[in-house]
């Protein structure tokens, strides 16, 4: 994918517990709480974290959610739980797939790739020709535009998120104990037997993770900013006990730096460069050339070694996150969905 680097952007992300947050750990204890958060080893002690892949997934639902509610027809982003092989069938020696729009982008990608599929409805293989183009590029120009930022099977995506540690280390495990209880269904008492107990980080823990996106379109800059924001306005939470009034957080970056490498003075100072600006109009990759964003004033730069880097702070970086997420606004109002990703109406044999 893209043996070059064109462009990346960085910034640290804290997040602050607002009430009791518990990613669980899944490993019972016998004498202690029954369910216990994740915790590492770092700086000599077993500390609280929380793990970047579950930040991941917390952005990426949230965004999902935010994707289908700004663009609600045709449905331009996949749903990573729906899997093609349980929801096909096969009619007339066709696939059919109702729900193919949902269909999770790698599993997709994954049924043009192989000769094969095997459907859970009648355990029969069906074959087809298998598309031998799924270069790089058509992976990515065929994704949606969720997966073209956090990946999908078939491709790596471009944003990483850092497990997030904790900002002080005086109390490496800065937890509570709290009671909770089975509720009876018939009698809506309490259930008996059913007590149980949990271990969960408090309020007003900061933590902190490092963001990072390279190769990046400013879409999808505005689109990461985008959830960043929703975090700071306490709209995600992350981790177990959501519906109970658990997980709720905030988040807050300081400055937030690009970078791009080996590129002089042809950008304006006031500019940010998206890909699609360096791939220009004959982009495999389904970019658009006129990938910028046009700030009304010049961000903070300078060069280092062959990297030039804009830094944005305070006023710059709000500027930047509400551009960006225009950007996204418009990009997602104006997706076009390739038509090899809309119907897997394919002729299959036995
Ligand atoms: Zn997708």
């Amino acid at each position: 994918m893209l043996k070059r680097l064109y462009n990346e952007a960085r910034f640290a992300l804290t997040i602050t517990t607002k009430g009791p947050v518990l990613i669980r750990s899944g490993h019972p204890t016998l004498t202690g709480p029954d369910m216990t958060p994740v915790l590492t080893y770092r700086n000599n002690d077993w500390q609280v974290y929380l793990p970047g892949s579950s930040l991941k997934g917390v952005m990426r639902s949230h965004l999902e959610k935010v994707c289908r509610t700004l663009r609600p027809y045709p449905p331009v982003v996949c749903n990573p739980f729906t899997m093609l092989q349980e929801k096909a069938y096969v009619e007339q020696g066709r696939l059919v797939c109702p729900e193919y729009a949902d269909v999770f982008c790698g599993d997709k990608f994954e049924r043009r790739s192989k000769e094969t599929l095997r459907l859970k409805s009648n355990r029969d293989e069906w074959k087809h020709i298998p598309d031998n183009n799924l270069t790089p590029e058509v992976v990515y120009t065929d994704s949606c535009p969720i997966c073209r930022l956090f990946g999908s099977t078939e491709f790596i995506g471009r944003v990483s998120i850092n497990d997030a540690y904790l900002m002080s280390d005086i109390r490496p495990r800065p937890t509570e104990t709290r009671d909770g209880v089975g509720i009876n269904r018939h009698t809506g008492g309490s259930s008996h037997g059913a007590l149980f107990n949990l271990e969960a980080v408090s309020s007003n823990v900061a933590f902190c993770t490092d963001i990072h996106l390279r190769n990046f379109e400013c879409w999808q800059l505005g689109m990461l900013l985008l959830v960043v924001q929703d975090m700071a306005d306490g709209l995600v939470r992350i981790g177990s006990g959501r519906s109970r009034g658990m997980g709720s957080i905030t988040a807050s970056i300081g400055e937030l730096t690009i970078s791009y490498i080996g590129l002089a003075d042809e950008k304006p100072t006031n500019e940010v460069w998206g890909l699609g600006k360096f791939l220009g109009p004959d982009s495999a990759y389904g970019t658009q050339p006129d990938d910028r964003l046009l700030l009304g004033t010049s961000s903070n730069e300078q060069y280092i070694g062959i990297r030039r880097l804009s830094v944005f702070a305070d006023a710059a970086l709000s500027e930047l996150s509400s551009q960006a997420t225009r950007s996204f606004i418009t990009r997602l109002h104006d997706w076009q969905i390739p038509e090899r990703m809309t119907f897997a109406g394919l002729q299959f044999n036995r």
